[in-house]
Order: structure tokens, then C-alpha cells, then sequence
């Protein structure tokens, strides 16, 4: 007979845990026989005491029993990339239609802002009419008509997930890296992939504070990847810094769309080109990086990569033709001049939390016009009073509470 009690004991003494006590307390937790507050007590010892690396398997295994898998519908690959979140990240709206267009098959679930960090499908949503909220059958049909979608996942895929993020939200069980991986990569697998690329971030607007800890998530994230029989690789990258100008929902729509027509800032766009190259090498090993690149560069040249975006805008609903303009623009200025050392990225989400381009509570409705465009980058000289960057926003009382964050978020020496 299985105890729980017993199960969480153990890990909070620091035992590793068999593959049979982990499969029973996620599918206790997910059929509701092993209670919240049980479940809280057991993802703190967890946080506390850690996982290997074979039970962060199992714990992934165990969380994708718990629904199902997306079928196989074509005979393509398929593909997907993940970020752990991060500020200005766009990157998806971008690679979801590039790697279509490669002949790849791209299922991407998405998912909303979390903390700071915004969400894929907030941003897409403020395209009128794009539905996240695709049904399995409707996901396979896109698939098989247009190679990619981007949506959110079904109610069968990883419940067990679901239920655990909610909790550790409210019990300070977020920043483990055992539960962020299960969590990842649980969601991932039930795609059904052949590649995953991942942008692991680290900084002052990631989970992972330091270089360090991204390191050690990386390796666990890919080593997951990699005992499931799918291809994974992995990049660390810096979120002491936006991706790209835009932050916010719209303007980051409008940005993906620069950058599919090639006219995007050069650091975001080299990112996006990246992550897709790792993908097409793993499923084709044989193809040398620049190979890889020219065609992802072609592809963007061409109007094809654009062409794949709007099918896909269009299959789930959404109108670009009707995009709503961005709210009203003013500068923010820097108050001194000296070289941008950095840029605290926290405060920065904070801000657009407080335009209302974030939630600050669940289930709030975003607004989707609002954000701030980067005029700047680190290392650059600035004199006093420059525009450090744009604030749109249609409220004053709203932006002079962004102006705040604000002031504490540019480093300048
Ligand atoms: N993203 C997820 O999907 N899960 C986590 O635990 C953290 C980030």
C-alpha cells in the first residue's frame, strides 16, 4: 500500500527516491488522493535535498503518464525549441514558421507570462482573432496542412504539470532545478519530437541568477532530452539584457514581423538564426553550420519564412491586416551620462507589469498595446538626458509608475 507520508520523508532526509515511489505520488497527487498540502511538504524536501539525474527522469516520466502525447501525424520530423523565459524573447513567433518552412513539423504549446518573464501566447493574442486554445484534432490538422503551430496546451496534455506549477507558485517551490525540468520537459516530450533546442537564460530577468545555475539546468534539461531519445541541445543566454527592442505583447508581434522580413535588430534576429541552425543539425548531422544558416537566411530573404508566419496567423483565426497601433510613445531619458553597464531586467518586467502588459494577478487581462522599445544597449556611451527608451502607454498615472522601475533599472558609471 502506498504512503506518502513515507515518500516525503525519505526526501527530506535526502534519500533518492525509487522509480515506483515516484510514479505513485504524481499519480496520488493527479487523481487527488494525495492531498495539496501533501504535495507542498514534498516539492519543498525536493527543493531542499534535491534530485539525481535518474530520478529527474523519472519524475519526467512520471508527469507525462499522467495525460497524453500528441500523435505523430506526418511523416516529417519534428521539432520544437524552448526558452526558460526571459524578457523581450520573441524568438518563437519567428522559428515556429522558419523551421515549417525547412520541411520540419513545429507543435509548439506554449505558455502565458510567468512573473516577470512574458508569455507566447499573451503576445500572440494581440493579433485580433488568433485562438490558443486549439483542440488535439485541430492541432494535427494544422500540422499536416501548414508544418507549424503555436498554441496552448490541451487539457490531456501533462495534467499532473498543471496542477504542480499552480501549487509551487503559491509555496516558493518555483527555482528548483529538479521541478523546472520535469516541468519542461515533461510538456515537451508529450510533442512527440525527434530535435528540441533550448535557450536556457541566466540574469537578473531569469530563474537562474547566475551562469552557473543555468549551467547545471542545462545539463539536466538536456540529459532528460537525451534519455527520452530525443535530439536536445541547449544555449545559455544572457537576461541581463531585453532580446531584442521590444518589450510588451503588440510591439513584439510587430518586431517578429521585422525580423521575418529581415529588417529585425541584428542580435535577436542572429539568436533566432542559431537556435534553428542547432535544430536542422540534429536532424541532419551531416549539414555543416553555414550551410545551415544560408538556408534559414534564405528563407527569411525570400518572403517564405513571412508567407509560412501569415498561413499560420490565419489558420488559427488571427487578422494581421487588423492589428491595433501601439499606445501613445514618450521617452524615458537617462538622468546622468557615462557608459550602460547594465540593465536590471526585473525592473524592467516590473514596468511592464505596471503599463499593464503583465499580469500581477491570475487571470488579469493584459493589455496588449502597451510596452517599452530599448534604445539602447550595455557597454554604450550616454549622455544625460538621451532617450534610454520608449514607453507606451495611454495612462500617465501608469507611467509614472513604469518611470519608477525604470529609474532603478539603467546602470550607468
Ligand atoms: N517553465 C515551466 O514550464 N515550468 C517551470 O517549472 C518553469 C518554467
Amino acid at each position: 500500500m502506498f504512503n506518502p507520508i513515507s515518500v516525503i520523508e525519505r526526501k527530506r532526509d535526502g534519500y533518492a527516491l525509487s522509480s515506483d515511489e515516484i510514479s505513485a505520488i504524481i499519480s496520488d497527487f493527479t487523481d487527488g488522493s494525495v492531498k495539496d498540502y501533501q504535495m507542498s511538504a514534498f516539492t519543498m524536501a525536493v527543493c531542499c535535498r534535491g534530485m539525481d539525474s535518474d530520478e529527474i527522469s523519472l519524475l519526467t516520466r512520471a508527469m507525462l503518464a499522467s495525460g497524453k502525447r500528441l500523435e505523430r501525424v506526418t511523416d516529417r520530423p519534428r521539432v520544437d525549441k524552448h526558452s526558460t523565459g526571459g524578457l523581450g524573447d520573441k524568438v518563437s513567433l519567428i522559428l515556429a514558421p522558419l523551421l515549417a518552412c525547412c520541411d520540419l513539423d513545429v507543435p509548439m504549446l506554449s505558455g502565458r507570462g510567468l512573473g516577470i518573464t512574458g508569455g507566447t501566447l499573451d503576445k500572440l493574442e494581440a493579433i485580433p482573432g488568433y485562438r490558443t486554445n486549439l483542440s488535439e484534432s485541430e492541432i494535427n490538422q494544422q500540422l499536416q496542412s501548414i508544418g507549424c503551430i503555436i498554441t496552448g496546451t490541451t487539457q490531456d496534455i501533462v495534467p499532473a504539470d498543471r496542477m504542480l506549477y499552480a501549487l509551487r507558485d503559491v509555496t516558493g517551490t518555483v527555482p528548483a532545478i529538479p521541478l523546472i525540468t520535469s516541468s519542461i520537459m515533461s510538456k515537451k516530450m508529450a510533442e512527440s519530437l525527434d530535435a528540441l533546442s533550448l535557450d536556457v537564460k541566466y540574469g537578473s530577468g531569469a530563474f537562474m541568477k547566475t551562469r552557473e545555475l543555468a549551467e547545471q539546468l542545462s545539463a539536466a534539461l538536456t540529459s532528460v532530452g537525451e534519455q527520452f531519445g530525443v535530439k536536445t541541445t541547449a544555449r545559455l543566454n544572457d537576461m541581463n539584457f531585453p532580446t531584442g527592442e521590444m518589450v510588451g505583447n503588440l510591439n513584439e508581434v510587430l518586431e517578429s514581423i521585422d525580423i521575418l522580413q529581415g529588417r529585425g535588430p541584428a542580435g535577436i534576429t542572429e539568436l533566432t538564426l542559431d537556435l534553428c541552425a542547432d535544430i536542422l543539425q540534429s536532424c541532419s548531422p551531416e549539414m555543416d553550420r553555414e550551410a545551415a544558416l544560408s538556408q534559414l537566411r534564405k528563407l527569411i530573404d525570400s518572403g517564405a519564412a513571412m508567407q509560412r508566419f501569415e498561413e499560420m496567423v490565419s489558420a488559427q483565426g488571427g487578422n494581421l491586416k487588423a492589428l491595433p497601433k501601439l499606445a501613445a510613445e514618450t521617452d524615458f531619458h537617462a538622468s546622468q551620462a557615462g557608459q550602460l553597464i547594465s540593465v536590471n531586467c526585473y525592473n524592467v518586467g516590473m514596468a511592464v507589469i505596471s503599463l499593464g502588459g503583465g499580469r500581477s494577478e491570475v487571470g488579469q487581462k493584459i493589455d496588449h498595446r502597451v510596452g517599452l522599445k530599448m534604445l539602447v544597449e550595455p557597454g554604450q556611451h550616454v549622455d544625460a538626458q538621451q532617450p534610454l527608451c520608449k514607453i507606451y502607454s495611454d495612462s500617465d498615472s501608469k507611467s509614472e509608475v513604469a518611470r519608477k522601475w525604470l529609474n532603478e533599472a539603467f546602470q550607468i558609471q
